[in-house]
């Protein structure tokens, strides 16, 4: 749907979330892609990172972070733990570590999954398409995300944290690169994934204007999922260094979640059919108990239960109070809500097949 950037603005300004927003998403969203609310089943591999994100607790220069990375044992176990459980969509993230070793063991791990979720699917008397899986290892070298998309990840999730350039430059060290962000973005287009991206919302120095851009970034991308989600305080950063009267002030996070929930609305009025994540983060906002309800409400459609391994889970800390709903919870309230949850389906993007001209069969 076509819809004026000063009428986004206008929105955006506005105080509270207006219910004729969330009736034209959620109108719209069951046009394009139903009332179904899909399931990934998220294991964070690692929390090792090379990258020192201003914002992120992960990043390499945080000395107060126990590092961690599964083994592959443990990874492929489970992933399996899902299947069984009927989840039949992954999602494996980990920090930034364009490693050959850490690069050899994930292909590992990703073939082992794909055979034997195969196998499964056999003894159940089921077409052997083994588990979805999506990706999300930050920018890595295009032969390694073509290895990826020939071992069987075929979604890739990578932000582009905001699409102006000099935010993007005020947020990273100088050793990132915007361009490298941009040409990752590209490969992985064209080498034929599912695309995903998204932005930081409510970050200090962004304007609305930004946000809005950031809407028409997604839309000139021709992007297929959206994972974008607000910004939360992890102490040990500089970003929380730098602005901590801002962040600690009254009504800040009431003003992030607000504009989370709107970003989601437009995105999902503005891009129609793509997936759109009701991410951890906007769950884990500090004060805000209908989060999920009010992200699906406003037009998510996929939703992203943690599975890592409850030693490891306060680890995998990028932010401060990260919310851990099971998928029992999350299926119980997606359904009093109104909306279906899917966990046995992999769930792609619509959009994905409108570009390609293909058939989702
Ligand atoms: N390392 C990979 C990457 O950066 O693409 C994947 C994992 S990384 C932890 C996933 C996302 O976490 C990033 O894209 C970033 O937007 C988000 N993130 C990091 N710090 C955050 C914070 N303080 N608040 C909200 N989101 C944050
Ligand atoms: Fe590393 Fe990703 Fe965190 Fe950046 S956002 S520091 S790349 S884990």
């Amino acid at each position: 749907m076509e819809i004026s950037s000063k009428k986004l603005l206008n929105e955006l300004f506005s105080n509270g979330i207006s219910r004729s927003l969330l009736s034209l998403a959620d109108l719209i969203r069951k046009q394009k892609v139903g009332n179904y609310v899909y399931f990934r089943g998220l294991i964070e591999i690692s929390n090792v990172c090379q990258k020192n994100c201003y914002y992120c607790g992960l990043r390499k220069d945080n000395k107060n972070v126990k590092r961690y990375t599964l083994t592959e044992d443990e990874v492929v176990e489970l992933a399996l733990l899902i299947y069984k459980k009927g989840i039949k969509s992954l999602a494996l993230q980990s920090g930034e570590m364009e490693n050959e070793a850490f690069f050899e063991k994930l292909l590992r791990i990703i073939r082992k999954i794909k055979e034997k979720t195969k196998k499964i699917d056999i003894q159940n008397g089921e077409e052997p398409k083994g588990a979805g899986i999506t990706g999300s290892f930050g920018e890595l070298e295009r032969e390694h995300y073509e290895e990826l998309f020939k071992a069987g990840v075929h979604r890739y999730l990578l932000r582009i944290e905001t699409s102006k350039r000099e935010l993007y430059e005020k947020l990273h060290p100088s050793d990132h690169s915007f361009e490298k962000r941009l040409k990752c973005l590209k490969w992985l287009k064209e080498i034929g994934y599912q695309v995903g991206t998204g932005v930081i919302i409510g970050i200090p120095g962004q304007t609305y204007e930004d946000l809005v851009n950031d809407l028409l970034f997604f839309k000139d991308f021709d992007i297929d999922m959206i994972g974008m989600g607000p910004y939360i305080e992890h102490r040990d950063t500089p970003i929380f260094c730098w602005y901590k009267d801002l962040i600690t002030s009254n009504g800040f996070y009431k003003k992030v979640f607000e504009l989370s929930i709107k970003m989601i609305a437009f995105a999902r009025i503005l891009l129609e059919d793509v997936n759109i994540v009701a991410s951890t983060a906007l769950q884990s906002v500090p004060g805000c108990e209908n989060a999920l309800e009010l992200g699906i409400k406003a037009g998510a459609n996929v939703v992203m239960p943690v599975f890592t391994p409850y030693s490891e889970r306060k680890n995998y800390r990028i932010y401060e109070g990260k919310k851990n709903l099971t998928p029992e919870e999350m299926s119980q309230r997606i359904k009093k809500a109104g909306y279906e949850p899917v966990w046995d389906k992999w769930g792609d993007p619509l959009h994905f097949f409108k570009r390609n001209k293909m058939s989702n069969s």
